[in-house]
Formats: structure tokens, C-alpha cells, sequence
């Protein structure tokens, strides 16, 4: 297994991980940062970002995360893609280094990678949320999906339905009409949480129609998806409603297994943190979607990630108290 000692590891290159890399190099860290998958995280698979500030012209996620990248490339930061750390260890046996510096040593390894390391920031975001309706497992690659911009040109001219009523849902709904001949924008509450402007949007388009106040019992169809039940909250009437495709936007649930049993968690999974983002395991930073930040966006990933960088750096430096 090959080797590497450093200061820092930032596990996950989303847009916090990206942020944190560009503040932990500014900062003359010896870090190491890895992915999963390729960099750019979840947001590369939206179609349309205007909440960015400077790319207020047309820009997908695709390309904003693209730009991200290449900034912290610039930099000479290699990036370790397809290095999923999957377990992460306090190193109890006191080292030198240990001894002089008086920081905790962590072990994360990969399958093929050990990192040591005296700090870690996690940024390993958060997957999509699942509605938890019948048959929802059996249909998931078969008419479920949680991608639009990957999928959505497989329902050309078809009736499809998007579950959910916050800014990812709407947005992603509106995109669909491109190829859609119907999109059914299905929400349990009776009214949406999207933000006014993108309601406005939605509202305007002819191709939406919205089905409130309602919840998917159930999935039904042969090899792929052709019907969904669903039931009205407030009549508690059932219909059945013939549909090629459904897309979920319902929520996230955090990357946060990694740290299960050494950091505290809320309810959902959501890592805790204090003001400078460091989780109740000393060293240990979270920033992103996968701690319990109020605003999970772009914007709030990229700063969460500065400041944990800036945090890992005043804790080397053993003042981290006085970062304000
Ligand atoms: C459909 C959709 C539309 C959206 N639209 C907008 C928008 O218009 N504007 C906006 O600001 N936000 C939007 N968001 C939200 C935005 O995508 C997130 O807030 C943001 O991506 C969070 O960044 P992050 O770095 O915390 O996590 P992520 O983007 O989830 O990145 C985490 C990274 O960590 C990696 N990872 C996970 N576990 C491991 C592991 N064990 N080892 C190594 N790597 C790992 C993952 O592969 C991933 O690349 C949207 C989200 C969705 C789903």
C-alpha cells in the first residue's frame, strides 16, 4: 500500500473540497485531496446555475465546476480521483511527531492509498434522498432517476413526473420541458418551498402541470415505470396517473459514514461542527452538504471549505482558538 504523510487530507472534491484546497495551498499546507469519482461533485449534474456570483450568464454545473477545477490545478494540486476513503482511524501508537507537535495522527486509507495525517476535512457532501414508496428500489435506472441533465433527453415526447417542491426540484422540472411533452410537478405539501422567481418560471410554462398536496404510494409497470399511484393528502383520493419517467428531488442524505462512532451527527446524519467547522473529533473539519448547515448550496460549500482549511491551518499551528 503506498504511503503518504501530511498535514491535511480533504476527502471529497466537490465545491467545498475544491474551496478548501485553494485556501489550504494559499496557506502552504502539504495536503493531499481525493475523489470518488472525478472532481466537481453533485452539482455537475444540473443543467442551469444563475446563483453564482460572476457567472451570471448561462453556465451549468458542469462547466462552473470545470472552471473550479482547473483554478485549483493551476495551483499544481494533483487531484486523486477515483480514491474513495473508505475508512478513517485514530493512530494510537505515539510517533515523534506526535510527541513534538502534540496533534492527534489519523489513518485514512483507500483501497490502494494510506494517508497520515494530523488533519482532515471532510467534504464528502451528499447523495439524493429516496421517497421510500413501493416499489421505488425495483424501478431506480428503470423510469427513477435523480439526474435531469443525465437522463432527461430519454423522454422525448413522453409524460414525466418530477417529485418534489424546492429550487432542484422546479428547476430541473422547467429543464425537462425541453424534451418532455408533460411534466407533472408532484409535491406533498400544498404549496412550493422554490424560491419566487423560479415559481414564476414554472408557472409560466405551459408543459407544467402541478399535482399538490400529493404523495407516490406506489411505482407500477412491467420492465420500466408506466404508472404511479398516488394520493391526494387532502381528499385522501387515490388516482393512477400513466407516466415513462420520474424524477426525484425529495431531499439529500449525507456522505457521513465515514466518521460514524468518532464525530457527532444530527438526527439525519448531518455532521456537527462549531464556528470554525471543526467536528466534535479534534482535527477533524466537516464543510459542505454534509455537515448541518442551514444553506446547502454552491456558494456556502466553497466558503464552508475556506474556512476549513483556514481552521486545519491555525490548529497545525496551535491557535486555533483565535480564528474569528
Ligand atoms: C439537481 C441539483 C441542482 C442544484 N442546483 C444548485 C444551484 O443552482 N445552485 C447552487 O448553489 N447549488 C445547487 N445545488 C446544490 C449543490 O450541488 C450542493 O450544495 C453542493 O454541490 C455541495 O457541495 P459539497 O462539496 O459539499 O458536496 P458534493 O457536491 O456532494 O461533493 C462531494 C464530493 O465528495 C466525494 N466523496 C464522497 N464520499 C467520498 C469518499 N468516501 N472518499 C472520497 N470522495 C468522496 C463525492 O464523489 C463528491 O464529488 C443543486 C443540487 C442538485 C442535486
Amino acid at each position: 500500500m503506498e504511503e503518504h504523510r501530511k498535514d491535511l487530507l480533504i476527502i471529497g472534491a466537490g465545491p467545498a473540497g475544491l474551496g478548501a484546497a485553494v485556501y489550504a495551498y494559499r496557506a502552504g499546507l502539504d495536503f493531499a485531496i481525493t475523489d470518488k469519482f472525478s472532481a466537481g461533485g453533485q452539482i455537475i449534474t444540473t443543467e442551469h446555475i444563475d446563483n453564482y456570483p460572476g457567472f451570471y450568464e448561462d453556465i451549468s454545473g458542469y462547466d462552473l465546476m470545470q472552471k473550479i477545477t482547473e483554478h485549483v490545478r493551476k495551483f499544481g494540486i494533483a487531484i486523486q480521483e477515483f480514491c474513495e476513503i473508505k475508512s478513517i482511524k485514530e493512530k494510537k501508537s505515539k510517533s515523534k511527531i506526535m510527541k513534538t507537535t502534540g496533534l492527534k495522527q489519523y489513518i485514512c486509507e483507500s483501497e490502494d492509498k494510506r494517508f497520515v495525517t494530523n488533519t482532515i476535512i471532510i467534504a464528502t457532501g451528499a447523495g439524493p434522498k429516496k421517497l421510500g414508496a413501493e416499489n421505488e428500489e425495483e424501478f431506480i435506472g428503470r423510469g427513477i432517476s435523480f439526474c435531469a441533465t443525465c437522463d432527461g433527453a430519454l423522454y422525448r415526447d413522453m409524460d414525466i413526473a418530477v417529485i418534489g417542491g424546492g429550487n432542484a426540484a422546479i428547476e430541473e422540472a422547467i429543464f425537462l420541458t425541453k424534451f418532455a411533452s408533460k411534466v407533472y410537478i408532484i409535491h406533498r405539501r400544498d404549496e412550493l418551498r422554490a424560491s419566487k422567481r423560479v415559481q414564476e418560471k414554472a408557472f409560466a410554462n405551459t408543459k407544467i402541470k402541478f399535482l399538490l398536496s400529493s404523495e407516490i404510494l406506489k411505482f407500477e409497470g412491467k420492465d420500466k415505470i408506466e404508472y404511479i399511484a398516488l394520493k391526494n393528502k387532502k381528499t385522501n383520493s387515490t388516482e393512477k396517473i400513466k407516466i415513462s419517467g420520474v424524477f426525484e428531488y425529495v431531499g439529500i442524505v449525507p456522505n457521513s459514514s465515514i466518521l460514524s462512532g468518532m464525530a457527532d451527527m444530527d438526527a439525519n446524519g448531518f455532521l456537527i461542527t462549531d464556528k470554525n467547522l471543526q467536528t466534535s473529533a479534534e482535527g477533524i473539519f466537516a464543510a459542505g452538504d454534509v455537515r448541518d448547515t442551514p444553506l446547502k448550496q454552491v456558494i456556502t460549500a466553497v466558503a464552508d471549505g475556506a474556512l476549513a482549511a483556514t481552521s486545519a491551518e491555525k490548529y497545525i499551528a496551535g491557535f486555533l482558538n483565535n480564528v474569528v
